[in-house]
Formats: structure tokens, sequence, C-alpha cells
């Protein structure tokens, strides 16, 4: 029996994990699981189990029901309490009702195993902060090195995923889902709805969502929500949620502000298109890639015919609205990877990746015939003008990248088709192989 005791002890002394308590209990008992009372929810979890709570009020019950016993049978499994100074923590399970020779061995190591346990959640508890502060560490990195909320977002999710594994994690920016890539829980749609900038974070009576507000400089950017499904929020966690989403704020916020920045200075004011300087580093860029990747690329140079006929007209303000008009249009008919400049005052360079020269002809013409019929409405800008609304016509010139041309030379045979456009007429597309 001492042997026994002296040899348990010293593997216990050993163990660092939950895992291995349990291994080295099993090898004495019949045990079962492992059970902790949690005093945020008032129920207990498995400890063996990643801290699954236990919904069964059974044993819940049983667990209320120690008070001086420290040993209950019930039906085919029996219990024994698990203490800390004098009080009740937790209780073994075992699957069968123990015999007096293992009842006296576990009155003698009780003491020894509940001691164990406590330092394994001790040192668990530990871990969590150690983690913690590792998040906000990348968090504070993130800040200093990456401008792209598309970036950060997932990298912040990713992180707070790791810190609460046991419950789902979502980020919404401006009430729109966007990390991860869907989310069917409706309640959560409600209660984002009560966000503001004043608010606090907002926990169901339940415990099981936790929302998290983004607000940086008093704006309310979004928010964090964790959902626990067999799991609740504990203050701990809250409190580091709460830390993690102030950061997180200030992270999205500067991204922000960034974005902003940047894109006054690469985007053209007045279409919205890439100004002449980023026009020129896209155009590198896509080469670049056609290069590397043996894809097609074909560049559309586009100019408004007689322009110079609106300005003299209308008036310089209704000219503008042209420019817009037409650079709207031509948007509207574009897929997303394509790139739109403003090459010059009324010229525009449309750069289609993966496309051939015969598709790309096909694009040019459906942009050309709806430039043809919009009309724009000049009586706000001009009431004095003769009419309410205006035409104008588009030349395009298209050609599709050869091996070894360079930027320059692929430019300037779109921009030789465009001129072959306007000499033979003008409003069509003339493409140059
Ligand atoms: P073509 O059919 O040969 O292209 O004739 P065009 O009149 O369009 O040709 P031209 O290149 O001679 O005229 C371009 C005009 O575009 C001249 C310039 O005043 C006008 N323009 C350039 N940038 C702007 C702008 O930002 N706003 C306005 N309203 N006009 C501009
Ligand atoms: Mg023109
Ligand atoms: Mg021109």
């Amino acid at each position: 029996m001492i042997d026994n005791l002296r040899q348990i002890f010293k593997f216990l002394d050993g163990a660092s994990n939950i895992q291995s308590i349990v291994n080295v209990l099993q090898e004495v008992f019949p045990l079962n699981a492992i059970y902790i009372y949690d005093s945020t929810t008032d129920s207990l979890r498995d400890f063996s189990k990643s801290w699954m709570f236990i919904k069964s009020k059974e044993l819940n019950n049983i667990f209320k029901s120690f008070g001086e016993k420290k040993y209950i049978t019930e039906g085919s499994y029996s219990y024994y309490a698990l203490f800390n100074n004098g009080q009740i923590i937790g209780m073994l399970e075992f699957t069968e009702k123990l015999h007096s020779r293992l009842l006296e061995f576990l009155e003698l190591s009780i003491f020894c195993i509940s001691l164990k346990i406590q330092n394994i959640i001790l040192s668990e508890r530990m871990q969590k902060n150690i983690d913690f502060q590792d998040s906000m560490k990348n968090i504070a990195k993130i800040i200093e090195t990456q401008y792209e909320t598309g970036y950060i977002v997932p990298i912040i999710g990713e992180m707070i995923d790791k810190f609460v594994s046991d419950h789902l994690v979502y980020i919404f920016i401006d009430n729109k889902l966007v990390w991860p890539s869907a989310c069917k829980d409706e309640k959560i749609f409600e209660l984002i709805k009560c966000l503001n900038n004043n608010s606090e974070y907002i926990l169901t009576p339940d415990r099981k969502i936790g929302l998290f507000p983004l607000i940086s400089e008093n704006k309310l950017l979004g928010c964090i929500v964790t959902k626990g499904t067999d799991t609740v929020l504990s203050d701990k966690e809250i409190e580091y949620l709460e830390q993690l989403s102030k950061q997180a704020a200030t992270t999205i916020n500067r991204a922000n502000v960034y974005a902003e920045i940047l894109k006054h200075a690469t985007l053209d004011a007045l279409t919205g298109f890439y100004n002449r300087r980023q026009l020129e580093e896209r155009i590198r860029q896509e080469v670049s890639g056609v290069k590397r990747q043996k894809r097609s690329l074909c560049a559309l140079m586009i100019d408004i015919d007689f322009f110079k006929n609106v300005n003299d007209t209308y008036g310089h303000a209704a000219g503008d609205l042209v420019l817009k008009t037409v650079a709207r249009t031509i948007k509207q008919q574009l897929r997303d990877y394509d790139v739109a400049g403003r090459y010059g005052g009324e010229e525009f360079v449309i750069l289609l990746p993966f496309t051939n020269l015969e598709e790309a002809s096909m694009v040019g013409e459906r942009l050309r015939k709806n430039i043809e019929k919009t009309k724009i409405d000049i009586s706000k800008i001009n009431p004095d003008a003769h009419v309410k609304n205006i035409n104008v016509t588009i030349s395009l010139g298209i050609h599709q990248y050869k091996p070894e041309e360079s930027e320059e030379e692929f430019i300037k045979n779109a921009d030789k088709a465009l001129y072959d456009a306007k000499n033979s007429g003008r409003n069509k597309t003339v493409t140059k192989e």
C-alpha cells in the first residue's frame, strides 16, 4: 500500500498536463472523468475534456450533495470529492463502486491529487495569460507594419479564434461580416444593431454570445463576436477580449486612415480612375505578371470624340460632368481586376488581364455602344444651355501584349490603333495585332 502510494505520488509529481494526470489515476482507479466546479456559471466542467460544460442536472446535483460526505455512489457509478483549503472544488467519477481498499487508498492520496489538479489549472490559466500577452504583442506588431484591413482582419480573427478556441469568432466591419465568410445566427445580427459609439461589450444572459465593439476615436467601426455552443465566456476571457478589441480597433482605424490617404495619392479625383502615375505602376505590374505567367493582357486606349466642342459649347463644368459620366459608365462594365486609369485630359487606358484581342474587342464595342446611348443631363450645371441632355461618343484603340514588348511599346501600339480609329471616322473600335 505504502509502495503504491509512493509510486502514485511520484507519477503525479511528473504529470505536467491534464491527460497525464488522468493516465496516472487510471492506472490505479476505474476513473471515468474529473469534474471541476466553475463558479462563474455555477456548474461543473469536464477537466479532462477541454473544460466541456456538464449540462447534466444529475451530475450537478450529485456534486452539491457532497456536504460532509466525501464519497457518493449513484447507480453503478461512484464519486469522490476533490478539496482545496477545506472547500470542495470538484469530484472524481468512477465507473464502479470502489471497494474498501481503493477507498482507503483514495483517502490517503486525495489531498495530493487535489493539489496536483489545482496546480495544473493554475498553470493553464498562466498559459492563457501568456497567450493573451502574445496576442496583444502580435496585434501591436501589425499596427506598426500593416495598413490593409483586408490583411489585418483575418490575422486578428485567427488570433482571437486561437485564444477562445471553444467559441466561434466573427468580425463585423460597418455591420457587414468580414471574417470568416458566413454567419447564420440571426440573433447576432439583431444584437449588432444595438451597438453605438459609446457601447460597452454586450453579453447574452446565458453568456454564450459576446459582442465586443470596435471603437476608435469615438467612431464605431464594427465589432468582434464570440459564440460558444457548449461553453460560456469566463470573466477573465471577457476582460481579455475587451482589451484585444480595443487594440484591434486602433489597428483597423489606422488602416482606414492610411487607405484614405493612399486613395487620394493614387486616384484621379474627377473620375475615380487611377491617376497617371499609379496607372504607369499598374501597367508595369500587369506586364511583369504576363511575362511570368504567360497569360494574355490587352490594353484599351480610349479618347472622347470632339470633346473640345463640349467644353466650348456647354462650358468646362459640363465637360467635367461628361468626363465623370463616361468614366462611371466604363467602370460599370469592367471586372474587379480590370485596371482603369486616366491617361491624360479625356483619354483613358483600360487594362484587361486574362483577355485576348477578340474578347477585348467585344468589351471595347460594348463600352462604345454604352457611352453612345448614355444621356448626360447638363441642365443643373448649365441651365442656359439650349438642350437638357447631351451625348458623346468615344474612339478606342486595342492591342494585345506581345512577348518582348516593353511597357511603352505596349501602350504606344494601343495608341496607334486609337489614332486609326480617329482617322477613320471616330466612334469606333480599332484593333492592332
Ligand atoms: P478628338 O475627337 O480628335 O479627340 O477631338 P477632341 O476635341 O476630343 O480632341 P482634343 O484632344 O483636341 O481635345 C481635348 C480637350 O479636352 C481639350 C481640353 O480642354 C479638354 N480637357 C482636358 N482635360 C479636361 C478636364 O479635366 N475637364 C474638361 N472639362 N476638359 C478637359
Ligand atoms: Mg478627344
Ligand atoms: Mg485627346
